[in-house]
Protein backbone atom coordinates (compact mmCIF):
# COMPACT_ATOMS: atom_id res chain seq x y z
CA UNK A 1 0.00 0.00 0.00
CA UNK A 2 0.91 3.58 -0.23
CA UNK A 3 2.65 5.72 2.54
CA UNK A 4 4.32 9.35 2.56
CA UNK A 5 6.99 9.20 4.44
CA UNK A 6 9.58 11.67 6.32
CA UNK A 7 13.18 10.19 5.52
CA UNK A 8 14.84 14.26 6.48
CA UNK A 9 14.47 17.67 7.02
CA UNK A 10 11.71 18.34 3.52
CA UNK A 11 12.35 15.13 2.22
CA UNK A 12 9.18 13.40 1.81
CA UNK A 13 8.47 10.38 -0.40
CA UNK A 14 5.56 8.57 -1.52
CA UNK A 15 6.45 4.77 -0.85
CA UNK A 16 5.25 1.21 -0.98
CA UNK A 17 4.92 -0.13 2.26
CA UNK A 18 3.47 -3.59 3.63
CA UNK A 19 -0.33 -2.95 4.74
CA UNK A 20 -0.84 -3.72 8.36
CA UNK A 21 -1.90 -7.28 9.45
CA UNK A 22 -5.27 -7.83 10.35
CA UNK A 23 -6.56 -5.80 13.45
CA UNK A 24 -5.64 -7.30 16.96
CA UNK A 25 -8.34 -7.83 19.55
CA UNK A 26 -10.07 -4.46 20.62
CA UNK A 27 -8.30 -3.19 17.75
CA UNK A 28 -10.00 -1.53 14.15
CA UNK A 29 -8.39 -1.35 10.94
CA UNK A 30 -9.04 2.05 9.12
CA UNK A 31 -8.92 3.22 5.25
CA UNK A 32 -7.67 6.45 5.64
CA UNK A 33 -9.82 8.88 3.61
CA UNK A 34 -8.34 12.11 4.27
CA UNK A 35 -5.72 14.39 6.10
CA UNK A 36 -5.86 17.67 7.20
CA UNK A 37 -2.34 19.12 7.45
CA UNK A 38 -1.05 21.35 10.53
CA UNK A 39 1.58 23.19 11.86
CA UNK A 40 2.76 20.28 13.41
CA UNK A 41 3.03 19.09 10.20
CA UNK A 42 5.09 21.87 9.43
CA UNK A 43 7.40 21.70 12.13
CA UNK A 44 8.06 17.73 12.11
CA UNK A 45 8.70 18.17 8.09
CA UNK A 46 11.42 21.07 9.34
CA UNK A 47 13.06 17.87 10.86
CA UNK A 48 12.43 19.50 14.65
CA UNK A 49 15.93 18.01 16.13
CA UNK A 50 14.36 17.25 19.48
CA UNK A 51 11.88 15.70 18.75
CA UNK A 52 12.15 11.66 19.91
CA UNK A 53 11.32 9.44 16.81
CA UNK A 54 12.72 7.27 13.96
CA UNK A 55 12.60 7.58 10.35
CA UNK A 56 11.41 7.57 7.74
CA UNK A 57 8.28 8.28 9.76
CA UNK A 58 4.28 8.15 8.06
CA UNK A 59 3.49 11.70 8.52
CA UNK A 60 -0.18 13.15 9.00
CA UNK A 61 -1.36 13.88 12.20
CA UNK A 62 -5.12 14.39 11.26
CA UNK A 63 -7.61 12.01 9.64
CA UNK A 64 -10.69 10.08 8.66
CA UNK A 65 -11.45 7.37 6.73
CA UNK A 66 -13.79 4.58 7.36
CA UNK A 67 -13.65 0.88 9.17
CA UNK A 68 -11.74 -1.49 7.04
CA UNK A 69 -11.48 -3.88 9.59
CA UNK A 70 -12.92 -4.84 13.09
CA UNK A 71 -11.10 -7.07 15.70
CA UNK A 72 -12.45 -9.47 18.41
CA UNK A 73 -13.78 -7.80 21.43
CA UNK A 74 -14.85 -4.18 19.20
CA UNK A 75 -18.35 -3.21 19.72
CA UNK A 76 -19.80 -0.49 18.33
CA UNK A 77 -17.97 0.18 15.29
CA UNK A 78 -18.68 -1.98 12.01
CA UNK A 79 -16.76 -2.34 8.59
CA UNK A 80 -18.08 0.63 6.55
CA UNK A 81 -18.30 2.88 9.35
CA UNK A 82 -17.32 6.44 8.84
CA UNK A 83 -14.84 7.22 10.90
CA UNK A 84 -12.21 9.91 12.82
CA UNK A 85 -9.04 8.61 15.52
CA UNK A 86 -7.38 10.43 17.62
CA UNK A 87 -4.22 12.14 17.24
CA UNK A 88 -2.18 10.39 20.11
CA UNK A 89 -1.81 7.13 21.68
CA UNK A 90 -2.78 7.26 24.70
CA UNK A 91 -2.58 3.90 27.37
CA UNK A 92 -5.99 4.04 28.16
CA UNK A 93 -5.33 3.26 31.87
CA UNK A 94 -4.10 6.22 34.04
CA UNK A 95 -6.08 8.28 35.75
CA UNK A 96 -6.21 11.24 32.93
CA UNK A 97 -7.68 8.86 30.46
CA UNK A 98 -9.98 7.20 32.63
CA UNK A 99 -11.41 10.59 33.57
CA UNK A 100 -11.35 11.85 29.89
CA UNK A 101 -8.76 14.32 29.72
CA UNK A 102 -7.00 12.31 27.27
CA UNK A 103 -4.54 14.78 26.19
CA UNK A 104 -3.07 15.21 29.76
CA UNK A 105 -2.22 11.14 29.29
CA UNK A 106 0.20 9.73 31.94
CA UNK A 107 2.08 7.53 29.79
CA UNK A 108 1.61 8.49 26.27
CA UNK A 109 3.66 6.64 23.52
CA UNK A 110 3.54 9.91 21.27
CA UNK A 111 1.38 11.94 18.58
CA UNK A 112 0.64 10.43 14.92
CA UNK A 113 2.44 11.93 12.27
CA UNK A 114 5.27 13.44 14.41
CA UNK A 115 6.52 10.88 16.82
CA UNK A 116 5.15 7.74 15.53
CA UNK A 117 3.53 6.80 11.87
CA UNK A 118 0.73 8.88 10.76
CA UNK A 119 -2.26 8.53 8.76
CA UNK A 120 -0.43 9.69 5.39
CA UNK A 121 -0.43 5.85 4.54
CA UNK A 122 -3.76 4.26 3.15
CA UNK A 123 -4.05 1.76 6.25
CA UNK A 124 -3.82 2.02 9.86
CA UNK A 125 -4.67 -0.10 12.69
CA UNK A 126 -5.67 1.54 15.87
CA UNK A 127 -7.03 0.61 19.27
CA UNK A 128 -11.21 0.81 18.62
CA UNK A 129 -11.06 3.26 21.98
CA UNK A 130 -9.35 5.95 19.93
CA UNK A 131 -11.74 5.75 17.04
CA UNK A 132 -15.34 8.01 17.18
CA UNK A 133 -17.88 7.87 14.30
CA UNK A 134 -18.81 10.43 12.21
CA UNK A 135 -22.50 11.72 12.22
CA UNK A 136 -24.69 11.51 8.69
CA UNK A 137 -24.11 14.37 6.02
CA UNK A 138 -20.42 14.83 6.98
CA UNK A 139 -18.27 13.91 4.36
CA UNK A 140 -14.36 12.88 4.79
CA UNK A 141 -13.14 16.19 3.63
CA UNK A 142 -14.98 18.16 6.92
CA UNK A 143 -14.66 15.07 9.41
CA UNK A 144 -10.26 15.42 8.86
CA UNK A 145 -10.97 18.99 10.10
CA UNK A 146 -12.11 17.24 13.56
CA UNK A 147 -8.65 16.00 15.07
CA UNK A 148 -6.98 18.42 15.19
CA UNK A 149 -8.36 21.90 14.07
CA UNK A 150 -11.66 21.39 15.28
CA UNK A 151 -10.86 19.51 18.42
CA UNK A 152 -8.68 22.04 19.58
CA UNK A 153 -10.63 25.23 19.03
CA UNK A 154 -13.60 23.29 21.21
CA UNK A 155 -11.21 22.19 23.87
CA UNK A 156 -9.71 25.69 24.09
CA UNK A 157 -12.72 27.53 24.08
CA UNK A 158 -14.95 25.48 26.14
CA UNK A 159 -13.20 23.40 28.21
CA UNK A 160 -10.38 25.56 29.23
CA UNK A 161 -11.53 29.29 28.68
CA UNK A 162 -14.73 28.64 29.59
CA UNK A 163 -16.25 31.30 26.78
CA UNK A 164 -19.27 32.16 27.10
CA UNK A 165 -22.47 33.34 24.98
CA UNK A 166 -22.73 36.80 24.59
CA UNK A 167 -18.68 37.84 25.74
CA UNK A 168 -16.25 39.34 23.31
CA UNK A 169 -13.09 37.63 22.22
CA UNK A 170 -9.95 38.08 19.74
CA UNK A 171 -9.02 35.49 17.42
CA UNK A 172 -4.82 35.90 16.22
CA UNK A 173 -4.89 35.03 13.55
CA UNK A 174 -8.24 34.46 11.88
CA UNK A 175 -7.60 33.25 8.51
CA UNK A 176 -5.81 29.87 9.92
CA UNK A 177 -7.20 26.55 9.82
CA UNK A 178 -8.24 27.12 13.52
CA UNK A 179 -8.43 30.67 13.56
CA UNK A 180 -11.36 30.23 11.02
CA UNK A 181 -12.90 27.31 13.27
CA UNK A 182 -12.52 29.29 15.91
CA UNK A 183 -14.36 32.84 14.49
CA UNK A 184 -17.40 30.15 13.68
CA UNK A 185 -17.56 28.67 17.29
CA UNK A 186 -17.32 31.80 19.01
CA UNK A 187 -20.40 33.61 16.74
CA UNK A 188 -22.63 30.44 17.31
CA UNK A 189 -22.81 31.35 20.91
CA UNK A 190 -23.45 34.70 20.23
CA UNK A 191 -19.99 36.39 20.95
CA UNK A 192 -18.78 39.24 19.79
CA UNK A 193 -15.88 38.54 17.65
CA UNK A 194 -12.53 40.67 16.83
CA UNK A 195 -9.85 39.06 14.89
CA UNK A 196 -6.40 39.79 13.20
CA UNK A 197 -5.60 39.00 8.99
CA UNK A 198 -2.83 39.70 7.62
CA UNK A 199 -4.14 41.48 4.34
CA UNK A 200 -7.43 42.56 3.32
CA UNK A 201 -8.63 39.81 1.18
CA UNK A 202 -8.50 37.62 4.31
CA UNK A 203 -10.37 40.43 5.91
CA UNK A 204 -13.28 40.22 3.22
CA UNK A 205 -13.65 36.54 3.84
CA UNK A 206 -13.51 36.68 8.05
CA UNK A 207 -16.27 39.02 7.81
CA UNK A 208 -18.25 36.69 5.79
CA UNK A 209 -17.80 33.79 8.41
CA UNK A 210 -19.29 36.39 10.85
CA UNK A 211 -16.62 38.26 12.48
CA UNK A 212 -17.78 41.63 13.92
CA UNK A 213 -14.07 43.45 13.84
CA UNK A 214 -10.94 42.51 10.89
CA UNK A 215 -8.17 43.96 11.77
CA UNK A 216 -5.10 44.02 9.09
CA UNK A 217 -2.54 43.68 11.75
CA UNK A 218 -0.07 45.03 8.97
CA UNK A 219 -1.33 47.88 9.00
CA UNK A 220 -2.66 49.03 12.00
CA UNK A 221 -1.42 47.81 15.76
CA UNK A 222 -3.95 45.59 16.58
CA UNK A 223 -3.83 46.17 20.46
CA UNK A 224 -4.23 50.10 19.75
CA UNK A 225 -7.55 48.80 17.27
CA UNK A 226 -9.07 46.57 19.86
CA UNK A 227 -8.84 49.11 22.87
CA UNK A 228 -10.23 51.59 20.60
CA UNK A 229 -13.05 49.74 19.86
CA UNK A 230 -14.31 48.11 23.20
CA UNK A 231 -13.94 51.75 24.32
CA UNK A 232 -10.60 50.60 26.46
CA UNK A 233 -12.74 47.73 28.09
CA UNK A 234 -10.95 45.07 26.46
CA UNK A 235 -11.72 41.83 25.72
CA UNK A 236 -12.89 38.52 28.17
CA UNK A 237 -11.07 36.02 26.04
CA UNK A 238 -7.96 35.82 23.68
CA UNK A 239 -7.43 33.16 21.43
CA UNK A 240 -3.51 32.71 20.69
CA UNK A 241 -1.76 30.65 18.67
CA UNK A 242 1.05 33.02 17.18
CA UNK A 243 3.42 33.51 20.29
CA UNK A 244 6.29 36.18 20.28
CA UNK A 245 4.73 38.26 17.54
CA UNK A 246 1.38 39.00 19.29
CA UNK A 247 1.67 38.18 22.57
CA UNK A 248 2.14 41.53 24.74
CA UNK A 249 -0.19 43.07 22.18
CA UNK A 250 -2.92 40.18 23.40
CA UNK A 251 -2.18 40.44 26.92
CA UNK A 252 -2.98 44.22 26.04
CA UNK A 253 -6.25 43.20 24.96
CA UNK A 254 -7.63 41.56 27.68
CA UNK A 255 -10.08 43.07 30.27
CA UNK A 256 -8.80 42.93 33.75
CA UNK A 257 -9.44 39.17 34.89
CA UNK A 258 -9.67 38.36 31.15
CA UNK A 259 -8.94 34.79 30.12
CA UNK A 260 -5.44 33.88 27.33
CA UNK A 261 -5.51 30.91 25.64
CA UNK A 262 -2.66 29.55 23.44
CA UNK A 263 -2.34 26.52 21.34
CA UNK A 264 0.89 27.35 19.37
CA UNK A 265 3.56 29.85 18.75
CA UNK A 266 4.35 29.58 14.53
CA UNK A 267 6.33 33.03 15.10
CA UNK A 268 8.94 31.57 17.63
CA UNK A 269 8.82 30.07 21.07
CA UNK A 270 9.94 32.61 24.09
CA UNK A 271 8.65 36.02 24.87
CA UNK A 272 9.02 38.28 27.30
CA UNK A 273 6.43 39.45 29.68
CA UNK A 274 5.73 42.03 32.64
CA UNK A 275 4.51 40.05 35.47
CA UNK A 276 3.15 42.87 37.18
CA UNK A 277 0.74 43.33 34.51
CA UNK A 278 -0.07 39.73 34.82
CA UNK A 279 -1.04 39.68 38.84
CA UNK A 280 -2.11 43.21 38.71
CA UNK A 281 -5.07 42.65 36.26
CA UNK A 282 -5.50 39.33 37.50
CA UNK A 283 -5.20 37.94 33.77
CA UNK A 284 -5.83 33.77 33.21
CA UNK A 285 -3.54 32.69 30.98
CA UNK A 286 -3.78 28.56 30.04
CA UNK A 287 -1.51 26.34 27.68
CA UNK A 288 -3.90 23.83 25.40
CA UNK A 289 -2.44 20.95 23.48
CA UNK A 290 -4.78 18.98 20.93
CA UNK A 291 -7.81 17.83 22.90
CA UNK A 292 -9.97 15.18 24.55
CA UNK A 293 -11.78 12.46 22.73
CA UNK A 294 -14.76 13.76 23.60
CA UNK A 295 -14.02 17.10 21.94
CA UNK A 296 -13.72 15.36 18.30
CA UNK A 297 -17.27 14.15 18.60
CA UNK A 298 -18.47 17.18 20.11
CA UNK A 299 -17.03 18.73 17.04
CA UNK A 300 -18.59 16.22 14.72
CA UNK A 301 -21.91 17.05 15.93
CA UNK A 302 -21.44 20.77 15.04
CA UNK A 303 -20.18 20.05 11.77
CA UNK A 304 -23.71 17.71 11.11
CA UNK A 305 -25.55 20.85 12.34
CA UNK A 306 -23.91 22.98 9.87
CA UNK A 307 -21.04 24.39 11.74
CA UNK A 308 -18.82 23.14 8.79
CA UNK A 309 -15.00 23.66 8.52
CA UNK A 310 -13.54 26.17 6.04
CA UNK A 311 -11.56 24.28 3.43
CA UNK A 312 -8.98 26.25 1.95
CA UNK A 313 -7.28 23.66 -0.58
CA UNK A 314 -8.45 19.77 -0.98
CA UNK A 315 -4.62 18.22 -2.86
CA UNK A 316 -3.88 14.34 -3.87
CA UNK A 317 -1.65 12.69 -1.19
CA UNK A 318 1.31 13.35 -3.80
CA UNK A 319 1.06 16.81 -2.93
CA UNK A 320 1.09 16.96 0.85
CA UNK A 321 4.63 18.43 0.29
CA UNK A 322 3.53 21.50 -1.37
CA UNK A 323 0.31 21.83 0.52
CA UNK A 324 3.03 22.31 3.70
CA UNK A 325 4.67 24.82 1.80
CA UNK A 326 1.72 27.18 0.98
CA UNK A 327 0.44 26.37 5.23
CA UNK A 328 4.14 28.28 6.16
CA UNK A 329 3.86 30.91 3.50
CA UNK A 330 0.68 31.91 5.40
CA UNK A 331 -1.18 32.16 2.16
CA UNK A 332 -4.31 29.93 3.47
CA UNK A 333 -7.77 31.00 4.54
CA UNK A 334 -8.70 27.74 6.46
CA UNK A 335 -7.56 24.29 6.22
CA UNK A 336 -5.46 22.43 3.57
CA UNK A 337 -6.17 18.37 3.13
CA UNK A 338 -5.22 15.74 1.15
CA UNK A 339 -7.07 13.07 0.26
CA UNK A 340 -6.18 9.27 -0.80
ZN1 LIG B 1 -3.23 7.44 29.86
Amino acid sequence: MQALQLFGDRDLRLTDVEPPPAPGPGEVQIRVRAVGLNFIDVWGFRGMAFAKRKLPLAVGAEAAGEIAAVGEGVEGLSVGDAVVPYGALTCGKCRACREGRDNLCEDVSGVMGFHLDGFARERVNLPARLVVRVPGGVDHVQAACAGIAFGTVQHMLFDNARLEPGESILVQAGGSGIGTAAIKMAKAIGCTVYTTVGDDAKGEKAKALGADHVINYREERFEGEVRRLTKRKGVDVVFEHVGPETWNGSLLCLKPGGRLVTCGSTSGVSVQMNLMQLFQQQYRITGSFGCRIANMSQSLDKMAAGLTPVVDTVLPLADFAQGLERLESRKVFGKIIVTL
